[in-house]
């Protein structure tokens, strides 16, 4: 039974850039697949061994495995792997998993990327907004819609005519604060406004969780109704930040002390040399 080599690499490659995650459980598969046909002369036995070696790089559990009398197997399994078309097909398998591995774990960097960066913001947000008297014709009360004027205008004319029966003097009669329509909650306050003075309501306002970008996502960590009220959960920002300023080396106590004791090391014997070489010299 033989069997040809066919160019796979680039096709793993090509379905693991697409998606890292699905892309290595699908090439899982298709590697497999692949494999069979691009091993170079082995037989079903010879092929058996190398997948079974692969699981845990033990080779007499490997002959075994692959048929091999358990009596023999120990001798059977270094034979096979010095066999040159074994051991190649063992490199070959190897080195790929290193690239899924490296394609993995770039993926986990880039989520720690996004959590580290995402603005917080996004998912809940500490807002001022503008009161009613904000952006009111002459800072008076501004209502939201026609219907909504009506109707404090109706409750308006039942204390005005409440306060004439009580005969309240003229000037002291209520007047209908109307500010005009067309009041929107989440106008910014107006800097002037003489009723809250520039600061407006504050109000904490939670995105809509599913239509969060990816990077948000990635911080969003859930959210829990307790009896103070809703809370949202994120991931650890610092922590994020932490592991990728590590990653990229921008975290230097740790490799300082390392090069110190290293260069320690290398002084006190270069300072032994010469003493050694002093005391050869005379
Ligand atoms: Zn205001």
């Amino acid at each position: 039974m033989h069997f040809y080599r066919v160019s796979f690499r680039d096709f793993e490659r090509g379905s693991l850039n697409s998606n890292a995650r699905s892309g290595s459980r699908r090439c899982g598969r298709f590697f497999f697949r692949n494999r069979i046909r691009a091993m170079p002369k082995l037989t079903a036995n010879q092929l058996r061994f190398v997948d079974e070696y692969l699981i845990d790089l033990n080779a007499t559990r490997a002959a075994e495995a692959a048929g091999y009398s358990k009596r023999t197997a120990r001798q059977q399994g270094a034979r096979l792997l010095t066999n040159v078309d074994i051991a190649s097909a063992i490199q070959t398998a190897k080195q790929q998993r290193a690239e899924r591995v490296e394609i993995e774990a770039d993926a986990v960097l880039q989520e720690v990327y996004a959590i580290a960066m995402a603005d917080t913001n996004g998912i809940v947000s500490f807002r001022r907004e503008c009161c009613r008297y904000c952006w009111g014709v002459n800072h008076a009360y501004q209502f939201r819609s026609e219907g909504e004027r009506s109707m404090a205008r109706a409750a308006f004319q039942k204390r005005l005519a409440e306060a004439r029966k009580a005969k309240v003097p003229r000037d002291m009669l209520p007047q209908f604060d109307d500010g005009g329509l067309g009041f929107r909650a989440k106008r910014d306050p107006h800097p002037e406004c003489p009723q809250c003075d520039g600061d407006g309501h504050g109000r904490v306002f939670i995105s809509d969780t599913r239509k969060l970008s990816p990077a948000l996502r990635s911080l969003y960590g859930g959210v829990k109704h307790t009896k103070e009220g809703i809370e949202v959960k994120v991931h650890a920002k610092d922590r994020a930040l932490e592991l990728l300023m590590r990653h990229l080396g921008l975290l230097k106590e740790e490799v300082r002390v390392t090069v110190v004791d290293e260069l320690a090391a290398r002084l006190a014997a270069a300072r032994q040399r010469r003493a050694n070489g002093s005391q050869g010299g005379s």
